[in-house]
């Protein structure tokens, strides 16, 4: 089913896109890790999620520019926004070092990202959990099901059961990276980036934090502890976040806004109105990007889906049909 709307949408979508003004909206979009070639993606050093080669985050970017996006990085949205104009803004979630290349991309069509890095695995050189509990697990010879659900488990402990969990399993070098696929950023490599006009960095806690569930001291503190680096690694006092897991209650919107943060990043598939309302914390919709073929699955997120929010829309449609024709059953 889903292939099959996803098929239909491809078709479909490019002709709804002619129709309709994709004007005054914003898509931003998050990237976890990028590989540099599939060989890369195939030796398991990290957890593939929905990552790409840096050939296809090439094309990922010509696609948008070829349809007259113009790429932004969040503070343009109170000075450079026009009418009638299209924007993109893209932003990087963690901190990998592999990273490091989109950096010549950015530079090749110069536009701006925002990378939103989690400082106690910069500062100690330590794998990302969700990686070590991948990378483990498949050389074990365990199934993606079985991986994913024990990641599912984790995320709802705190970072100190999380590194428990890693050292009775898989021992205290298990948060060792294996490689420069799968190792976090260095200090120094983070210094070196600043003042790269195309780079900016964010605040995605400093233990990779789940925010949703914890008292407003403990967000408090993760997002300090996280700032205190930032500030001293950048010179400067991020104005951005982003929500690891994308998960938020209002505790952490009024905390980030008291804090003094201007633009939290969720991840709600969705597309941004513009503008944006001035003065308080604005929080902004970011679509993940895929793998797949751009040119064919770009066009959902113009519309302002996902091929999978398309497919849950178009489900919930037939089953409103279904229920309508069981109430005119039933009248008769
Ligand atoms: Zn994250």
């Amino acid at each position: 089913m889903r292939g099959l709307v996803e098929k239909l949408g491809y078709l479909i979508n490019p002709m709804f896109l002619n129709l309709s003004s994709e004007n005054n909206q914003l898509l931003a979009f998050y990237f976890h890790g990028l590989f540099e070639t599939m060989r890369h993606k195939s030796m398991n050093h990290i957890d593939p999620q929905q990552n790409m080669t840096v050939a296809q985050f090439d094309e990922f970017v010509e696609y948008f520019l070829d349809n007259n996006y113009a790429f932004i990085c969040p503070e343009d949205l109170h000075s450079k926004i026009s009418k009638d104009q299209r924007y993109v803004i893209l932003t990087f979630d963690d901190g990998y070092f592999n990273n490091m290349l989109a950096i010549d991309i950015l530079k090749k069509y110069k536009i701006p990202a925002v990378f939103f890095i989690t400082i106690r695995n910069i500062i100690e050189n330590r794998s990302f959990w969700w990686d070590v509990i991948y990378k483990f697990r498949i050389r074990q010879g365990h199934s993606i099901e079985k991986v994913r659900k024990e990641q599912n488990m984790l995320k709802l402990l705190n970072y100190k059961k999380i590194d428990e969990y890693l050292i009775n399993n898989f021992g205290a070098d298990s948060i060792k990276p294996w490689s420069d696929i799968d190792r976090p950023f260095t200090e120094t490599e983070v210094r070196s980036l600043v003042g790269n006009p195309y780079v900016s960095f964010g605040n995605h806690t400093f233990n990779h934090t789940i925010l949703n569930d914890i008292s407003r001291d403990e967000i408090k503190k993760e997002f300090d502890e996280s700032n205190r680096y930032l500030v001293d690694f950048t010179g400067k006092f991020p104005a951005s976040l982003a929500f690891p897991n994308g998960y938020y209650s209002n505790d952490t919107l009024k905390v980030a806004e008291e804090v003094g943060f201007k633009y939290a990043f969720t991840a709600e598939p969705r597309k941004n109105t513009l503008p944006v309302n001035n003065g308080e914390l604005i929080r902004l919709n970011r679509f993940m990007a895929n793998p797949k073929k751009i040119r064919n699955y770009g066009s959902f997120y113009r519309l302002g889906y996902t091929p999978g929010t398309l497919n849950s829309n178009f489900k919930r449609f037939i089953d409103s049909f279904k229920l309508q024709k069981t109430i005119v059953r039933n009248k008769q």
